[in-house]
């Protein structure tokens, strides 16, 4: 018998799914273990793999079984999300045409270059030509992609990190957190800071290796489907639900660093983990958008590991690796853990200033993209903003405009998924409040297994299957908002500062 339409895509899926699961560990490779001289030959290895995958979904053939297989999976809801969501991504490879995804490669790998070079320099005007390039490509790219009715270049950029999402939607609600952000953050760097002297010092980065990979199966990551390795810049990859690399980074003089990176990540990695595996060979095996990604690892960073009843868990077992620990009362330690002040650097920045960073960038990039803002003109608005927005002005630009990786690669619209996973975050974690009696005195005990089912129930076991925001609705019963997110912090940063 013939092979279906259906069957065409099927085998198409899960060839996509392997080739994209060896790009996957070869790039975790490569920022893991990759010996320096092996570069020049992974970057080969890279772009024959992308090459490949490129082909196969912008195959016509695989066109064609798309456009057949509709009726063939009419009344089965999954397979017609399968459909969907190849089909999206599909439609978005075939638009860009081949001259353009070899020109914006190339651009990015001199854009990369050029920013490291920039940044260790301070010196935007090494930077500038190579933005001014990416930023031309990415229009171009938007324009390839189709500006939706209604809607403007960037949001066809958006659509590729958050399917649906539009300026129009997203503008308003990031002014409006702005809007009252601005007087928290005012009202809290004006009272007096909390002692944190007992985390000056030096702390053993094994002894913090150590912990952190005690925090990781207390938490829920299962240690034989995913590992942790070491990094300059953490990160998560996703490979297969059984096959998830998080990384971690250790200064000897900052231990909350290695602790709460462990947490970010995990929370990636437990997402990954979560992904059902019957779906391991379909394009459903992935989150609907990276905002959705981020609300898992900023619930278990912030909502979780920056709580009291946490770190009266935790206490005991830091104090087993840091003797010095023993002496201080959980209280004290999470207050410490939970410092808020005005900050150069989005990276380091407290959950309160956070947002306050990722609106100063998504303004700016879409005054970019628009056209309003010129590439040279970048350095003095930044800041303007930043002064306004923060209340800080860099001195260089190298803890300015230049801090953040993602414009060297023409990253556009991908920041403001940073904001979307703090609000996602805030609303998941107050409903799970609201449905498990008692969830927060179960972290003193670390138990943190009713939390995580109800994440693998409500989110993980939906993949791709659905939006985000649908996602987040039937789990809530509340769409995008900031609600959530001004309740949780209002009330956390009040009662710790009395303010
Ligand atoms: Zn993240």
């Amino acid at each position: 018998m013939p092979e279906s339409a259906w069957e065409f895509v099927t085998r198409a899926m899960a060839e996509l799914r392997a080739l994209g699961g060896a790009v996957s560990v070869l790039s975790w490779d490569q920022e893991t273990f990759l010996p320096p001289r092996g570069g020049p030959a992974r970057a080969e290895q890279l772009a024959a793999l992308q090459g490949i995958v490129h082909e196969r979904l912008t195959d016509p053939r695989l066109g064609e079984a798309l456009a057949r297989a509709g009726d063939e999976v009419a009344g089965d809801p999954e397979r017609a999300a399968a459909l969907r969501a190849l089909r999206f991504d599909r439609e978005r490879a075939v638009r860009v045409p081949g001259r353009l995804v070899r020109a914006l490669a190339r651009a990015q790998s001199e854009g990369v270059e050029a920013w490291r070079e920039a940044r260790e320099a301070s010196d935007f005007a090494r930077f500038a030509p190579r933005l001014e390039t990416l930023l031309g490509l990415r229009r171009e790219q938007a324009e390839a992609f189709g500006v939706p009715a209604g809607g403007e270049r960037y949001d066809a950029l958006l659509e590729g990190y958050e399917e649906g999402m539009r300026v129009a939607r997203l503008a308003p609600i990031l002014s409006h957190l702005t809007g009252w952000l601005s007087p928290l953050v005012d009202r809290l760097c004006a009272a007096p800071p909390p002692d944190d002297a007992f985390l000056r010092g030096r702390f053993d980065v094994e002894a913090q290796w150590a912990f952190t990979l005690e925090l990781l199966p207390l938490l829920g990551f299962d240690l034989a489907a995913g590992r942790q390795d070491r990094s300059a810049h953490p990160f998560s990859t996703g490979i297969d639900p059984g096959d998830v690399r998080i990384t971690t980074r250790l200064f000897e003089t900052l231990p909350l660093s290695s602790i709460y990176s462990t947490l970010h990540e995990a929370g990636h990695g437990m997402y990954e983990q979560g992904l059902p595996e019957r779906w391991r060979a379909s394009v459903l095996c992935s989150a609907p958008s990276a905002g959705l990604h981020e609300s898992q690892s900023r619930l278990w960073e912030n909502l979780v590991g920056r709580s009291l009843p946490f770190w009266k868990g935790m206490m005991p077992r830091l104090a087993r690796r840091f003797p010095s620990m023993a002496a201080v009362p959980p209280e004290a330690f999470h207050r410490a853990a939970n410092r808020v002040e005005r900050s150069l650097i989005r990276v380091e920045a407290d959950e309160v200033t956070y947002n306050l960073h990722i609106a100063l960038r998504f303004e700016l990039e879409l005054a970019m993209v628009r056209g309003d803002l010129s590439v040279a003109d970048l350095p003095g608005a930044w800041n303007d903003r930043s002064e306004k927005l923060l209340g800080i002005r860099p001195p260089r630009d190298a803890e300015g405009c230049l801090q953040d990786i993602h414009w060297s690669f023409g990253d556009f619209g991908y920041f403001p998924t940073y904001a979307l996973g703090n609000l996602y975050a805030a609303s998941l974690y107050a409903a799970a409040r609201r449905e498990l009696p008692g969830l927060e005195a179960g972290f003193e005990t670390g138990a943190f297994a009713p939390l995580l089912g109800w994440l693998r129930a409500k989110v993980h076991a939906l993949g791709r299957s659905l939006p985000a925001e649908e996602i987040v609705r039937a789990a809530t019963g509340g769409g995008l908002t900031d609600e959530d997110f001004r309740r949780y912090l209002v009330g956390k940063y009040s009662s710790l500062y009395g303010v």
